[in-house]
């Protein structure tokens, strides 16, 4: 599996560069370092609501101020605030001339003669932000590969940063099968079965925010699957199939593939999700993922998330893993890496705790919609006693 999931990363192309508007960049991936072309904030400004003061008046409780400006959050300050003096500001307003701190509008009141009274003492810088306290001019934000949150879009954008991000794959989607139908059929011919695969996957891309085309349900036809294909490669930057790439008689994607030699049909050494195709069709990166809901659950998760994340310049590409405690015992395969549906739980001590979340075959797709990780049981482990340690990759916190 590790061997295979390097061969793909290395051979998948990383995508060109463009600048996007703000609002488009979350969930893309920054093409270059950000250095701070300046300081935020930009100014001094207030932090509360209050009076800007000459924070060395203050050295008693219940001072008395003249009150020579009112600035506002966006104006300009009038006046130079000198000792005995100080102006009414708001939160972000221009620090004006003079003062050194501002005192919270809580620890004062007004005088009848239109005086503020301060009942509290300040030090100098007391709610005050700083230039530069929050990013330093010419300091490094972010560096190239980082996955685009929100937050770090609102940085970019408090600096006038158009981000320059890599381009996001274009993934065209098929299932193959003559057993398969769409999902919206209600009466069900005898043998067959709605194509949950098609659905599965156009989410999981979606997630990862990238465009999805649809190619729909494909037969076991070498004509109609050529014919699919070579409208998906039309314009897709991966193409994405599932069923048909096992030993089976009919298995349309790797018969019809195998012909054209620039896509291997391998086994990887891993459960669920033993076949797999892999190569180019033309010059497009190609996934054939078996036709099991869980093998092609398991399958993007450990081959067509991280590759589609690689081609979008990403750093981060494999999900986070947890120790965590299995409380159900497991026997496995011990020539493979396991992948086991679970749902997991933390205890009062803070640790993982990991339950199989249903049957582990790999057609029981409601153990997956219940499990939100998948315990590894690695290479050269047989069984997980009950109480054991296992690595949890966690599919939904
Ligand atoms: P295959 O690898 O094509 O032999 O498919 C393996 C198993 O997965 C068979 O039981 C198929 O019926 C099932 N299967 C294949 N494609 C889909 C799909 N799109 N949705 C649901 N089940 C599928
Ligand atoms: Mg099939």
């Amino acid at each position: 599996l590790a061997d295979m999931q390097a061969e793909v990363l290395d051979r998948i192309p990383r995508l060109g560069a463009i600048e996007v508007a703000f609002a488009e960049a979350v969930g893309a991936v920054l093409a270059e370092d950000v250095i701070a072309p300046e300081n935020l904030p930009g100014f001094e400004n207030a932090a509360m609501d209050g009076f800007a003061v000459v924070a060395s008046d203050l050295d008693q409780p219940s001072v008395e101020l003249d009150v020579i400006d009112d600035v506002a959050a966006g104006s300009i300050p009038a006046a130079k605030i000198e000792s005995g003096t100080a102006a009414r500001i708001m939160t972000g307003a221009p620090i004006p001339p003079g003062a050194d701190a501002v005192v919270p509008v809580e620890a004062t009141s007004m005088t009848s003669e239109g005086r503020v009274r301060v009942l509290e003492p300040a030090t100098v810088g007391d709610h005050v932000r700083p230039v530069g306290g929050s990013v330093r001019a010419g300091s490094l934000v972010f560096e190239a590969g980082l996955r685009l949150r929100p937050p770090h879009v609102s940085v970019l954008a408090s600096m006038g940063v158009l981000p320059l991000v890599r381009r996001r794959p274009i993934v065209a989607v098929m299932s193959t099968g003559d057993e398969l139908v769409p999902p919206s059929t209600q009466m069900l011919e005898p043998g067959a079965i709605r194509d949950s695969n098609r659905t599965l996957l156009r989410g999981l891309l979606t997630e990862l925010g990238v465009e999805v085309r649809d190619y729909g349900i494909v037969g076991d036809t070498s004509g109609s699957f050529e014919a699919a294909l070579g409208d998906a490669i039309d314009g897709a930057d991966v193409v994405v199939t599932s069923g048909g790439v096992s030993m089976g008689a009919y298995d349309v994607v790797k018969l019809t593939l195998l012909e054209r030699g620039t896509v291997d049909f391998l086994r990887i050494a891993m459960q669920p999700g033993k076949p797999l195709g892999f190569g180019t069709v033309g010059e497009t990166p190609f996934f054939g993922l078996p036709g099991n809901p869980v093998s092609v659950f398991v399958s993007f998760e450990q081959f067509v998330r991280p590759a589609l994340l690689g081609m979008m310049g990403a750093e981060h590409l494999f999900r986070d893993r947890v120790p965590g405690i299995l409380d159900d015992g497991i026997t496995t395969n011990p020539e493979k890496d396991v992948f086991v549906r679970v749902t997991t739980d933390r205890d009062a001590g803070g640790r993982w705790h990991a339950r199989l979340s249903g049957g582990q075959s790999s057609n029981v797709l409601s153990a997956l919609a219940f499990a939100d990780a998948l315990a590894v049981v690695p290479v050269g482990v047989g069984r997980v006693e009950p109480g054991g340690t296992v690595d949890l990759e966690m599919i939904h916190w």
